[in-house]
């Protein structure tokens, strides 16, 4: 038998003549539905801290988010096996599908397994609208409302995971977008054998776009912003390329593979410029940044800005019972004076854990 009561309901005055509308409170409403907050709703209903009716989940799609919508086909920089551990971490029951613990997966594998493993969890009871949230707003002690397009929900914990664009930079040559660089399938709809490629980023994502436009045939000058072109995990470095890629970048460093890639550090001004004048177009690998995010009112003061929404990323809190996670809103480390964004299902994971006393403390309240 469940212990946990359904969601309280307002009684709100309706405009028009007749009975008083009800608006739904929910204990807690999810923000983005990615990977980020599947595995936030996996934590908190595996863990028992809410009821699947108690949740309203607002994404535009419901679909598993950027992992299977952007970057199906990216092979994983994680085994499967570091992708159960992070179930494993908050109590999520493990899917059922059969890959290699040892190896990477297709990013879609990952989102796949976590949204049917989730789908069990919340049940036919949970509440799913469809759109963007513009507008969070709370006053005193009331709970948050909340805006998406004409509709509006109440909520007395809310929680971002809204995903991030990838940087981009301000070149006169075209950028394509990070999303179609990584296969030469979708690279074909942009170059054509005879062209250079300029790839920014020396990262998983930059050697895996290297890979796909010399396989296409083209020449690519690959920019890196760091003292060397790439890092290695197995040599020790925080958030160095590993694994399948790890392979590539060393081909990369030793033989440009087969000459067709040239290594240029961001700060050779001269070189950077020359590169991209001789380049039909580039791609930008180098980060992401939040940009589409709601506007939040708190007693009638923003507490966004025109360029962010602050947010701690110790705790995830942005402003009480309201959260931030995922690529959007990153938990950060730093190790000898530089600051590294964690931004993987992992990384995700630990978050999530590390801030369990105050989630249970606001969704038990
Ligand atoms: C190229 C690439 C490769 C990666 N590879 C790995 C990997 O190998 N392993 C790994 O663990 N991680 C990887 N990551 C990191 C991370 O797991 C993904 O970025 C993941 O998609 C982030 O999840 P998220 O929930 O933060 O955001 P998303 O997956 O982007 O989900 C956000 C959701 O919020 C919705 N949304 C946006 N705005 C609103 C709004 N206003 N209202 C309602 N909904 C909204 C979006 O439509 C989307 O559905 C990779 C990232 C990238 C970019």
């Amino acid at each position: 038998m469940n212990s946990h009561p359904a969601p309280l309901k307002f009684p709100r005055k309706s405009t028009l003549k007749g009975p008083a509308t009800v608006i739904m409170l929910y204990k807690l409403c999810l923000i983005g539905y990615g990977a980020a907050h599947m595995l936030l709703a996996g934590y908190v209903l595996a863990n028992h801290l809410v009821h699947p009716r108690e949740i309203l989940i607002i994404d535009p799609h419901h679909d598993g988010g950027a992992l299977l919508r952007d970057w199906p086909h990216v092979v994983s920089n994680t085994t499967y096996q570091q992708f159960l551990d992070a179930l494993t971490l908050l109590g999520i029951p493990h899917p059922n599908c059969q890959y290699d613990p040892a190896a990477p997966t297709e990013l879609q594998c990952l989102a796949h397994a976590l949204r049917e493993t989730i789908r069990t969890l919340l049940g036919p009871t949970v509440s799913r609208a469809y759109g963007y949230v513009s507008k969070l707003e709370k006053t005193g002690e009331q709970p948050w409302k909340i805006t998406a397009g004409k509709q509006s929900f109440t909520a007395t914990t809310v929680s971002l995971a809204i995903g991030a664009t990838p940087r981009a930079l301000p070149t006169q040559t075209p950028q394509i977008p990070l999303h179609c660089a990584f296969s030469r399938k979708s690279l074909a709809t942009y170059l054509s054998p005879a062209d250079t490629l300029t790839v920014f980023g020396a990262s998983h994502s930059g050697a895996l776009i290297v890979q796909a436009a010399v396989q296409s045939g083209c020449d690519v000058n690959l920019v890196y912003n760091t003292p060397q072109p790439f890092y290695f995990a197995d040599e020790g470095a925080y958030d160095g390329v590993k694994l399948e890629t790890a392979v590539l970048a060393r081909q990369i460093l030793a033989d440009g593979l087969g000459g067709k890639v040239r290594l240029i550090p961001y700060s050779d001004a001269l070189a950077v410029h020359s590169a991209l004048i001789k380049s039909s177009w580039c791609v930008s690998a180098c980060g992401f940044e939040l940009t589409h995010y709601p506007q939040v009112f708190v007693d009638g003061r923003a507490i966004h800005t025109e360029s962010s929404l602050p947010y701690n990323p110790a705790t995830g809190i942005i402003h009480p019972r309201l959260y931030g996670w995922g690529i959007g809103f990153p938990s950060t480390t730093t190790l000898e004076g530089r600051t590294y964004v964690d931004v993987s299902i992992p990384s995700f994971a630990a978050h999530i854990y590390a801030q369990r006393a105050q989630l249970a403390a606001d969704l038990s309240s």
